[in-house]
Parts: structure tokens; sequence; C-alpha cells
């Protein structure tokens, strides 16, 4: 492999001592950040993130409520335990983890969630932040990937940058923070054409598709930055990301890994927003 792997667990770890220090400094003052982690049903997958989340509360300080509901919770249920978390001054940050149970609404769910506690920055009110340009929360993911390129001294400005995806959770929110940066963006998603000849133009390529190894070496320019998002399982069950990293690491000057890339930084970024918002609300 030629290309640097940006170590996601390396640069977390660096992030989340910072975040201690800063937990600690709001506790000295009798302050204590707290996030509310909203679970509806059983869904294996989201039961490992929220215990993460939980875990990673913990490792810096941060008060943590994981709130664990049936699916059968109706939506009018679902919305008065955001109300009362939106009241709760303990509470800073409030998390709904998706997919929601079918029944239920989920941007109607995040809508409810109050503007100043929208850690996982869902709202419409934080994604109108962002478009404009105006102080908001970040996204995790997209932020999480943001904090890999400054790690690296990457200067955007002038770049082209393309991204793979367009969910309102990854892609698009990625491309506005990358222009925000100065550089120039190109958005793909399934109707794109020839996705090859998109890619290829990419100094920076951000895959956030779901599809595994989607991103070969052919695909890629010699030295471009390569952010793998996707996380998805391969024909022997192993954990992979959007990016064929073996190949596509022979031609990338950085390249992140999966897993230990971008999936750590997401959650590092969810304790960020958190302490932004105590602190923000304390200020
Ligand atoms: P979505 O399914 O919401 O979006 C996928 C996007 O990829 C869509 O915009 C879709 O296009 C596009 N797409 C699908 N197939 C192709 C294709 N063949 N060529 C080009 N574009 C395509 O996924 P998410 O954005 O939520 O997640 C993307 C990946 O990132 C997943 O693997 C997910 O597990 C992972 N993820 C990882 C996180 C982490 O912390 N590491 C956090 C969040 C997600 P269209 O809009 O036209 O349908």
């Amino acid at each position: 492999m030629n290309a640097q792997i940006i170590d996601g667990v390396a640069l977390s770890n660096t992030i989340r001592e910072s975040l201690t220090q800063e937990t600690l400094a709001l506790k000295a003052k009798g302050i204590t950040p707290g996030l509310a982690v909203i679970l509806v049903g059983e869904n294996p997958a989201s039961q490992v993130y929220v215990r993460n989340k939980v875990k990673a509360c913990a490792q810096v300080g941060i008060h943590s409520v994981l709130d664990q509901h049936p699916s059968s919770l109706t939506s009018e249920a679902l919305f008065k335990r955001i109300d009362e978390l939106n009241q709760d001054p303990s509470i800073h940050g409030i998390l709904v983890q998706l997919p929601l149970p079918a029944h239920i609404n989920a941007q109607e769910v995040i809508e409810r969630i109050s503007p100043l506690k929208d850690v996982d920055g869902f709202h419409i009110s934080s994604a109108g932040a962002l478009m404009t340009g105006s102080r908001g929360f970040w996204p995790c993911t997209p932020y999480g990937c943001m904090k890999m390129l400054e790690h690296i001294g990457f200067d955007l400005k002038g770049k082209h940058a393309v991204v793979v995806g367009r969910s309102n959770i990854v892609g698009k929110p990625m491309a506005l923070m990358l222009l925000q940066k100065n550089a120039t963006v190109t958005i793909c998603h399934s109707a794109t054409p020839n996705l090859k000849e998109m890619t290829l133009m990419a100094d920076v390529l951000v895959a956030a598709v779901g599809v595994a190894k989607l991103i070969t070496q052919d695909m890629v320019k010699p030295n471009a930055v390569v952010i793998d998002v996707g996380m998805n399982r391969d024909e022997h069950g192993k954990l992979c990301g959007d990016v064929d990293t073996a190949g596509v690491g022979e031609v990338a000057s950085f390249i992140t890994p999966v897993p230990g890339g971008v999936g750590p930084m997401t959650i590092t970024m969810l304790l960020a927003n958190t302490l932004e918002a105590c602190t923000a609300m304390h200020a």
C-alpha cells in the first residue's frame, strides 16, 4: 500500500482527550454535560451503536441516559418523551437512533427535538444553518470526515472534491462542508451515468454509498485523498467500506480504513457537539 492510512481510532483518542479536559473544566464550574440517547425497538445494529455512544460518553465524562422503548411505542409517546428531554436542564443533547419503526415518521421526530439540543445535526434548522454558513450543529459523520482532512493538513481551497452519495445525513452535508472550505464540489448518486468519469476528477473522493468496494483502483486519480464512509459486509461477512482499500491504496495519497476510520470519528463528533451544546446553554 502506497497511501498513508488516516487512523480514525488514533485521531479520535486525541480529540477525546481534549474533550475530557473540556468536560472537567465544565464540571469544575458545577456543570455536567448530558446526552440522552433514545432507542425504539430491538434492531441489533442500533443496539450496538447506542451502546458504543453511551460508552464513549462515559470515556470523556459526559453523563448519558439510554432511553429504551419497545417497537410498539406510539409517535405521541415518543413526542412526549422528547418534549420532556427538551425541558430537562441536565440534558444538553438528544439523539434518536435511526432507523425508527415504520409507523413512526423519522423526520417529524427529528423536528420535535429542540434545535439547541440537536447534536446529531439532522434538524431542519441545523441543515439550514449549514446551508447558509451560519452557526449550528454539523452532522457527526461528515464533520468527522472534515476533521480527518484537517488532521492531514489538506487545504481544500481550489481542489476538486467528489462526493458519492446524497443522503441527508452524510452525502449532502459533506458536500456543503467541502464547499464551505472552498473546494469545487461534485455530488454523484445512483442516477449518475458515468461514475468513474466523475471520481477520476477528484482530488478528494468521499464515498458514502453503502455498496461494498464500489470504488476500485481504476476510478481514483493518482495521489487523491480517499475518505471511505461506507459500512458494509463483504462476501465473507467481513466489515468493509465502499472502497476497495487494497487496490485504491496503491494509487491514493491518503486513505481511511474500514473499520477504524470514519466510524470512531462519527461518535467523537457526537461528543464534541454535546459539549458544544452544553457550553452554549451555559454561556
Ligand atoms: P443512503 O442509502 O441513505 O444513501 C446512499 C447514497 O448512495 C444515495 O444517495 C444513493 O443514490 C447513492 N448510491 C447508491 N448506489 C449508488 C451507485 N451504484 N452509484 C452511485 N451512487 C449510489 O446511505 P447513507 O448515506 O446513510 O450511508 C452510506 C454508507 O455510509 C452506508 O454504508 C452506511 O452504513 C455508512 N454510514 C457510515 C457511518 C459511519 O459512522 N461510518 C455513518 C452513516 C452511514 P440515490 O440518492 O440516487 O438513491
